[in-house]
């Protein structure tokens, strides 16, 4: 079994992505931010379009499928809970779903927080995780719905994957979110070195997603709440992790 998996930037700062089984020939996209940089991949591989997973209702991450529903037909998958925020479902989830791309097999989490019916897909074999909003590189989504406590267990699901994990998140966010990572953890040499790694590869234009889990677990600072370190650098030594998840969060809201 072969799995290809493109990255395609849309609009300012948004990821989508498309999924291949080459066994079946059956492509998938996650989230749609806009059409024509979908078309325009789709076209240069010879694909058509049979499945669109939605992350969460937010517009930059589904208005594009309007166009792309009139060209491909393809099946939208989406949150059960989200149902009259998402456009038109074919197929509706909730967690623990079994989804499918040709032969390749997913399942669903819930996570909730940034909006309420935030979903991610997960791949295993593919070793590829869609999280939208959620778990981002050295971030995580802005609490705009959920609250800190709905957050922690949703990203606490994620870090709970195996680290080699692809994340495939849905923003170019990586650089603003190493400089504030760096102001909770100044001497993390792991996340030292991955702020390098960023800027470097962003003067060359090039993507920072997807990241592995195992480096999320290593740096991002919305995954390590319930790091010792990380408590004492907060002065929350005997806090409780979503209550130092909630501190992180509100800092870099004001960052
Ligand atoms: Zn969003
Ligand atoms: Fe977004």
């Amino acid at each position: 079994m072969t799995t290809e998996i493109l990255t395609i930037p849309c609009l300012a700062d948004n990821y989508t992505f498309l999924m291949h089984d080459d066994t079946t020939g059956t492509t998938a996209l996650f989230d749609a931010p806009e059409p024509f940089p979908v078309t325009r991949a789709l076209e240069e591989q010879g694909w058509k379009l049979d499945k669109v997973f939605l992350t969460h209702h937010h517009w930059d991450h589904i208005d594009g499928l309007p166009e792309l529903r009139d060209e491909y037909r393809p099946q939208v998958i989406g949150a059960k809970a989200d149902i009259g925020r998402l456009p038109a479902l074919d197929q509706s989830v909730t967690e623990g779903d079994t989804v499918t791309v040709g032969n390749i097999e997913g399942t669903v989490f819930d996570v909730s927080g940034h909006t309420n019916g935030h979903v991610a897909f997960y791949f295993p074999d593919a070793k590829a995780l869609f999280t939208g909003d959620s778990l981002m590189a050295l971030g995580c989504g802005r609490l705009f719905e959920g609250d800190a406590e709905t957050m922690w267990s949703s990203l606490s699901k994620l870090a709970a994957l195996p680290p080699d994990t692809l994340v495939y998140s849905g923003h170019e966010y990586t650089a603003a979110n190493a400089k504030f990572a760096l102001t909770i953890e100044p001497d993390n040499a792991a996340l030292q070195a991955r702020a390098r790694d960023i800027t470097e590869k962003r003067a060359k234009g090039i993507a920072t997603v997807p990241s592995t889990l195992g480096e999320e677990l290593a740096t991002n600072p919305f995954l390590r709440a319930s790091v010792p370190q990380v408590k004492a650098n907060l002065g929350m030594e005997n806090a409780p992790d979503a209550l130092v998840f909630a501190k992180i969060r509100q800092m870099k809201d004001n960052f």
